[in-house]
């Protein structure tokens, strides 16, 4: 069977796997980003892609990298990422030079929207949409079977649509109140920041209040605690706008959820899924299944094996 090297370069790690063409991915590494400076975050990728080619053995036909920022397709240019500050960054010329195998590059989101589409739970369907709900919202759309790009790459970039544009939380891309710094898993956060000084008595935020984590908020939500429960319906409520918004843009049969939030499972289906039925006016309420992601956190790497495999970001081959 063939074999590829799929990269998933984050904002604070980087992972690589080798996928086999039944979508399977094994000899998994993963190393820290300390330095977001391009050279050093070359050589990670660089680094990280030599472990598992060791692994791999000879016959690897091609390498696929999922990165952050908007990705011109046939050259690999970053041609903008607010997670690394990058602007223009050559991400794929620098690394073709380190290897012999042709080499792809395209935004992370969209990769793990192919991976998710061909092996995970977007199988069988045409019109589907992945959301990763993380630091920010990553997003990648199929429809009618084709995983849109955009006239200039930033077709799926649903994170930064405006969901509070009057009284929203800062994004980081300048605008306020966008889809993801509303309804990420730092969003979750922000609302229970937010929420402090009418819970003078909350022990939410008690201790370690730099380490607050959306899991933690989550699960004293579930065991009762007023504070995280008010944060909690806050945030689902503007997922709930954002996911009805995706349904009137694409009515996809399928949005799925992925990321760190999508851990919440079914608490978080549960909640949205009444929301979002209140908020979806032009097509029949319910007929836009909303699940948590199959592929986990090798979404991304499994995607870009594919696109490796396939020599393009392509539901085809
Ligand atoms: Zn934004």
């Amino acid at each position: 069977m063939r074999t590829a090297i799929g990269v998933d370069l984050g904002g604070s790690h980087t992972a690589a796997g080798v996928l086999t063409e039944d979508g399977t991915i094994h000899a998994q590494h993963e190393l820290d980003l300390d330095d977001l400076s391009f050279d050093s975050v070359v050589d990670a990728v660089v680094q990280v892609v030599g472990l598992a080619l060791a692994d791999a053995g000879p016959n690897v036909s091609a390498i696929g990298v999922g990165s952050p920022g908007n990705v011109q397709a046939q050259t690999g240019t970053i041609l903008y990422s607010p997670n690394f500050g990058w602007k223009d960054a050559p991400l794929g010329k620098a690394l073709r030079k380190k290897f012999k195998q042709p080499l792809y590059v395209a935004n992370d989101a969209r990769c793990a929207t192919l991976g998710e589409y061909t092996f995970g739970c977007g199988r069988g369907t045409k019109n589907f949409v992945l959301l990763t709900l993380g630091t920010g919202i990553g997003g990648g759309i199929v429809g009618e079977g084709e995983l849109l790009l955009g006239s200039s790459f930033g077709a799926g970039e649903v994170g930064h649509h405006q969901i509070r544009a009057d009284s929203g939380f800062t994004c980081t891309c300048g605008k306020i109140g966008c889809f993801e710094v509303q309804a990420s898993g730092t969003g979750l956060i922000r609302h229970a920041f937010a929420l402090e000084p009418s819970f003078p008595r909350s022990s939410l935020l008690d201790s370690a209040r730099d380490a607050l984590s959306s899991k933690r908020i989550r699960k004293a939500a579930q065991a009762g605690d007023p504070h995280a429960l008010a944060a909690w319906k806050n945030f689902v409520s503007d997922l709930s706008i954002g996911l009805a918004n995706v349904i009137a843009f694409v009515n996809p049969e399928l949005i799925a959820l992925g990321g760190g939030v999508s851990s919440a499972g079914a608490f978080m289906v549960d909640a949205v899924r009444p929301e979002v039925d209140r908020l979806t006016t032009m097509v029949p309420k319910g007929t836009t299944r909303i699940e948590i992601a199959k592929l986990g956190n090798d979404a991304g790497q499994v995607g870009a094996g594919i696109m490796a495999l396939r020599g393009g970001l392509t539901t085809h081959g």
